[in-house]
């Protein structure tokens, strides 16, 4: 625990493998240490990044993090959630190799998605690893996640700060699921805007306007869209002032704290859930009666509500005779 206190990146690292451990005497010390670390967690900025897959994520948060490393005296964290990266084999999030001088840096600290897991899972994990993270003193806590399904609204639930990350050109985007993504995000980037600046101002004001029609988000914060080229550096300095304006603006309104206080509780509730859920799972009577019920389910010869009924009722009483 110690060694998670004075920075020692070996350390960290260690300890976050330990909460990714499926060994219940790993998760036990993993439990001892997270515990001993959390009065020294809260203090730093969570920044949540999403985008398709070549948006430029990873660029992005390169040339921000030398940023605020070199101009604002800042340590870096970079975290990733990557539940695909179970299928794919290895994730491609938070991947050093595409965060060259970041992962050179001593002021930085790069982990890649936990490659086990569910969604939830996964996100539960990173969400213990961004704590042990804060207790190590990193003072800017980068979440990345490709935006694809779900992912975005776990990591949107971890953080201060959201930002959607778009590429000019890309209209069909604010039709199709970008849309539930958009509604989440507090800022809107459309990158790439050295290849084509005149595409990237419309894609801006396109997003702009969509931004108009979303409900007002629960900080009280209007949400923006800017241009920036994560790879000539334009408008990055300005996408962190927007961080930092609206982090004022939310611990000004209380809503930074209340946010966070609420994320907590999802928190709390997600592992409650998770933990019965398998639990159910590995319930020796439960377990008996699914296999079957499952296929009863399948062919018809039962419903899908009767099902669960008997199986929630095996789970309460494992005597119980349907
Ligand atoms: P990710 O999959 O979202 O992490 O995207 P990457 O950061 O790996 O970027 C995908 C490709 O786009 C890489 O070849 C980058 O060099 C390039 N790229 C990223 N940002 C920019 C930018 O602002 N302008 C241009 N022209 N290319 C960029």
């Amino acid at each position: 625990m110690q060694g998670v206190l004075s920075g020692d990146r070996a350390i960290l690292g260690r300890a976050i493998t330990l909460v990714e451990s499926t060994r219940p005497a790993d998760q036990e010390l993993a439990e001892q240490i997270l515990e001993a670390c959390l009065p020294h967690t809260g203090n730093s900025i969570r920044v949540g990044i999403t985008g398709i897959p070549g948006a430029g994520k990873s660029t992005l948060i390169e040339v921000l993090g030398m940023l605020l490393i070199r101009e604002h005296s800042k340590t870096v964290a970079v975290l990733a959630v990557d539940p695909s990266s179970q299928i794919s084999g290895g994730s491609i999030l938070g991947d050093k190799t595409r965060m060259a001088s970041l992962a050179a840096s001593d002021k930085a600290f790069i982990r890649p998605s936990p490659s086990r897991g569910s969604l939830g899972g996964v996100a539960q994990r990173t969400r213990e690893a961004m704590l042990l993270c804060e207790a190590a003193g990193y003072g800017t806590i980068i979440v990345e996640t490709v935006g694809v399904g779900q992912s975005e609204v776990a990591v949107h639930d971890m953080v201060d700060f959201f930002l959607l990350l778009m590429l000019p050109g890309a209209g069909d985007e604010l039709q199709g699921m970008k849309r539930g993504v958009m509604e989440l995000a507090d800022l809107v980037a459309i990158n790439k805007a050295d290849v084509n600046p005149a595409a990237a101002a419309r894609a801006r004001t396109e997003a702009e306007n969509a931004l108009h029609y979303f409900p007002a988000l629960p900080t009280g914060w209007t949400a923006r869209a800017v241009t920036c080229s994560a790879l000539s550096g334009q408008g990055i300095a300005e996408l962190w002032n927007d961080v930092l304006e609206h982090q004022k603006r939310t611990l000004g309104n209380g809503s930074f704290t209340r946010v966070r206080r609420e994320q907590a509780i999802k928190w709390m509730n997600d592992i409650i859930q998770q933990g019965l859920a398998n639990h159910f799972r590995s319930h020796a009577a439960t377990r008996a009666g699914l296999v079957g019920l499952e296929k009863d389910v399948m062919e018809g010869r039962t419903t899908s509500f009767r099902a669960a009924r008997t199986l929630l009722q095996l789970y309460i009483d494992p005597n119980f005779v349907s």
